[in-house]
C-alpha cells in the first residue's frame, strides 16, 4: 500500500512520562546524554512513540526537562 506524501503530519506521535528504572540505558534524543537511574533522586524520562507518514517509526527518549525545553515536541506527556 502506497502512502501519500502529503500525510507528513504526525499521526499519533505522543509522549508518556515514566520513571527511569534500574538497568535502562537510553540516551536523550535532544541532548544526547544518558538517561540514568538514580537511587537518590527519582529521575523521569519521556518516552515518545514517533509516527511518520502515519506509520510507527521509532521510540525516542528524553530527559523530562529536555522535553520541556524542546517545547513538548510530541505533545503534553501524560503520566
Ligand atoms: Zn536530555
Amino acid at each position: 500500500m502506497k502512502i501519500a506524501q502529503e500525510r507528513v503530519s504526525t499521526f499519533a506521535s505522543r509522549g508518556v512520562r515514566r520513571r527511569v528504572e534500574p538497568g535502562e540505558g537510553s540516551s536523550c534524543a535532544r541532548c544526547g546524554e544518558a538517561i540514568k537511574f538514580s537511587m537518590k533522586t527519582p529521575a523521569h524520562q519521556i518516552i515518545a512513540n514517533v509516527y511518520e507518514n502515519g506509520v510507527w517509526n521509532r521510540v525516542e527518549h528524553f530527559h523530562d526537562t529536555c522535553y520541556l525545553n524542546a517545547g513538548l515536541p510530541y505533545g503534553n506527556a501524560r503520566d
